[in-house]
């Protein structure tokens, strides 16, 4: 059968907001006038996740359930699902109710209308997002904006629609610290954009603390921009300029027989300079770390069960080259995630 439409859904722990978000999802997709999946991508849940997917499969054919060996976070998740989703269309949606379901079939229509293969789902109305979330939001848009030179739009998280050639493009770059808000816009499909408003999560507490915000923060900087690279440069730069003048200072005080004073200065310039270096080791670091971990070849997550197969009797595992083996990851050439 022809999927049109499938519906990638990363779950992590959402066994609170589950049911209320199918009640939401399934007539909408009923009524969408297409052949449809739901992807729901159990990112290694430790909750009643799992247990309620299946039951759910029961009574919902459409329901495909794609579980991760391990919780591999929220892009990883959606990546899994974009292997595995079969349909012409696929929109990727989160859980917990923000992103309406209603607005899908908006999307879909847009999509067939205007023949544009990346339908953005933008939020037009963030109130109902915690002030922290909305600042910290904004600056993320903003400065990724400017020093990546991707023209992501803004507010445009992770709800929006992708023809099959967009995944398919997707699908082959390295999946390694990938940020899909980003990577999207630089394919440079033609796009389209669908305003909604941003609900409150309908039940459970937010997956997404901050140590997870940050590594989103670091991977969207390291990824998509050599700035932070320049601005060591620029640091180093400006620091010899420095250095040279106090130089040329110190070397006129000799001169005029005052050695001794300003040892307060001394020490804050050292430390400072020192201080300059660590940061400069450190954004170094996040990039020879990048390099490092796509050269290990360790595919980001595991696929450990999915239903479809399971359903048509094959063995369950990984449906694609994006999610080796660990056997069969020993052999592939490192090589092959650049
Ligand atoms: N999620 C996931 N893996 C994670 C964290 C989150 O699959 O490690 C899912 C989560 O279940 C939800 C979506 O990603 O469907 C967005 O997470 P959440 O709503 O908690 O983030 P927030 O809206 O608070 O930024
Ligand atoms: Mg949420």
């Amino acid at each position: 059968m022809r999927v049109e439409l499938s519906v990638v859904v990363p779950m992590f722990n959402e066994e609170a907001v589950l049911p209320l978000f199918v009640e939401r999802l399934r007539p909408v997709l009923d009524r969408i006038g297409a052949t449809y999946e739901v992807v729901a991508v159990d990112d290694g849940s430790g909750d009643l996740t799992a247990a309620t997917l299946q039951r759910m499969k029961r009574t919902w054919p459409e329901l495909r359930v794609l579980r991760l060996r391990t919780n591999s976070g929220h892009q990883a998740a959606i990546s899994a699902g974009l292997v595995a989703a079969r349909g012409d269309w696929m929109v990727t949606i989160d859980a917990d109710l923000q992103d309406p379901p209603e607005v899908i079939a908006e999307m879909l229509d847009v999509g067939r209308r205007e023949r544009v293969d990346v339908i953005y789902g933008v939020r037009t109305d963030r109130s109902t997002d915690t002030a922290f979330k909305r600042g910290t939001a904004k600056l993320f848009y903003r400065t990724m904006r400017r020093i990546s030179g991707v023209d992501a739009p803004v507010d445009a998280g992770d709800f929006r629609m992708m023809s099959r050639a967009t995944v398919d493009a997707v699908n082959a770059l390295p999946s390694h610290g990938r940020v899909i808000r980003l990577v999207v816009p630089t394919l440079g499909f033609p796009s389209a954009s669908v305003g909604y408003r941003r609900d409150e999560r309908a039940a459970g507490s937010s997956k997404y603390p901050l140590g997870k915000m940050l590594r989103l923060t670091l991977d969207s900087i390291t990824g998509f921009s050599q700035a932070p690279l320049r601005f060591a440069t620029w640091f180093g730069l400006s620091g010899f300029v420095l250095a040279f003048a106090m130089l040329v200072l110190a070397v006129v005080r000799k001169l005029e027989g005052d050695a001794v004073s300003g040892w307060p200065s001394t020490v804050v310039i050292v430390a400072g300079f020192a201080g300059l270096q660590l940061l400069c080791l450190g954004i170094l670091g996040e990039y020879v770390g990048r390099i490092h971990a796509s050269l290990q070849g360790r595919p980001t997550y595991y696929v450990a069960y999915d239903s479809l197969i399971a359903d048509q009797g094959g063995r369950s595992g990984p449906t694609s080259g994006e999610a080796l083996l660990p056997s069969e990851t020993a052999t592939r050439h490192p090589s092959a995630e650049f």
